[in-house]
């Protein structure tokens, strides 16, 4: 039978941890590392995941900001505010809540944060940074996908990998870190051809396609570990929704070990978050004067 990797008990584990080193950070420093989460519009979703990022915030001593901003507000109004936010000494980190208004473009607000507060990971900084390998703010679900995997399977060097998706925030930056720690990675699309027999030859799948059920236990080769990032809301035979991952959970008895979902990689992004922004704070205060942004920016 296949263990389940609990990324419930990982999270409150990082969590417990992160709450031990955000009080010594507040001790030495006289104020605690914060987070500003910035809100715009009134997406139902985007309002519950802000909410519930700045509770988590609260349960590990970190301070937290939130700026809401109305569906009408301007991508002027963004920049400034982000502007102002870059510039706030008790600030370290910086969240803006995407999907954004379609009158403001995205990428130019992820791209005027300072990478030192970028705590999504998302700049072009933090992205090269990863892509070379030298260090930088890693993005949160990624990040935590790793830590449950090595958590399972800490030797990576030489394992083959099949990553499913190619996106920005997962499958890219997933890929560079499964690179990085020493994995033959397979990065499949929409468009792979063969998808099941790339599988088969992996020791590792991480699933990040956003379709329910797309693995199949077939496509597992016997002791492979499996990371289900995938989140998929779907309505049973009994009419009640659920959330499925992209794997077909019952069929992959034979693996060694996998993510469930919900309970996986889901509580991991957030924690790695807090982690994010512990990891700004400090590396802010280790060097206020040799700012990444003041080079890129001024
Ligand atoms: P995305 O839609 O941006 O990217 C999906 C990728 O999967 C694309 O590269 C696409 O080419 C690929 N793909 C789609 N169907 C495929 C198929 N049949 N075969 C091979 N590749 C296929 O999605 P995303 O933002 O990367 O998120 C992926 C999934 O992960 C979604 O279900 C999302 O909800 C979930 N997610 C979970 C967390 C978390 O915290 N657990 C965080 C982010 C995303």
């Amino acid at each position: 039978m296949a263990r389940l990797i609990s990324g419930t008990a990982t999270a409150e584990r990082l969590m417990a941890g992160l709450a031990t080193d955000v009080a010594d950070f507040s001790r030495a420093h006289g104020m605690a590392p914060t987070l500003a989460a910035v809100l715009v519009g009134d997406d139902p979703a985007s309002r519950i995941y802000v909410r519930r990022k700045i509770e988590q915030c609260r349960k590990v001593g970190l301070g937290s900001i939130e700026h809401r901003h109305g569906a009408d507000c301007s991508e002027a109004e963004l920049l400034a505010l982000i502007d102002r936010l870059n510039r706030d000494p008790k600030v370290h980190g910086i969240l803006v809540q995407l999907p954004l208004p379609p009158q403001i473009d995205s990428a130019k607000v992820l791209d005027a944060i300072d990478p030192m507060k970028d705590v999504d990971g998302f700049h072009p900084v933090n992205v090269g940074r990863l892509s070379t390998g030298t260090g930088g703010l890693i993005p949160c679900t990624p990040m935590g996908c790793m830590m449950l995997l090595q958590s399972e399977l800490p030797e990576l060097r030489g394992k083959s990998a099949v990553v499913i998706g190619k996106s920005n925030i997962v499958g890219k930056p997933v890929a560079l870190l499964l690179l990085e720690q020493g994995c033959t990675v397979t990065v499949c699309n929409r468009h792979t051809v063969n998808l099941p027999d790339l599988c088969r030859q992996a020791d590792i799948i991480v699933a990040a396609a956003g379709r329910a059920g797309l693995v199949r236990g077939d496509w597992v080769k016997p002791g492979a570990v499996i990371i289900d990032v995938g989140i998929n809301r779907i309505v049973g035979p009994d009419g009640k929704g659920g959330i499925v991952g992209d794997v077909t959970a019952e069929e992959i008895g034979h693996a060694a070990a996998f993510t469930p979902v919900p309970g996986g990689v889901g509580p991991m992004t957030i924690a790695c978050l807090l982690l994010n922004t512990l990891q700004a704070a400090r590396a802010l205060r280790a060097a206020p004067d040799i700012r990444i942004s003041d080079a890129a920016y001024s």
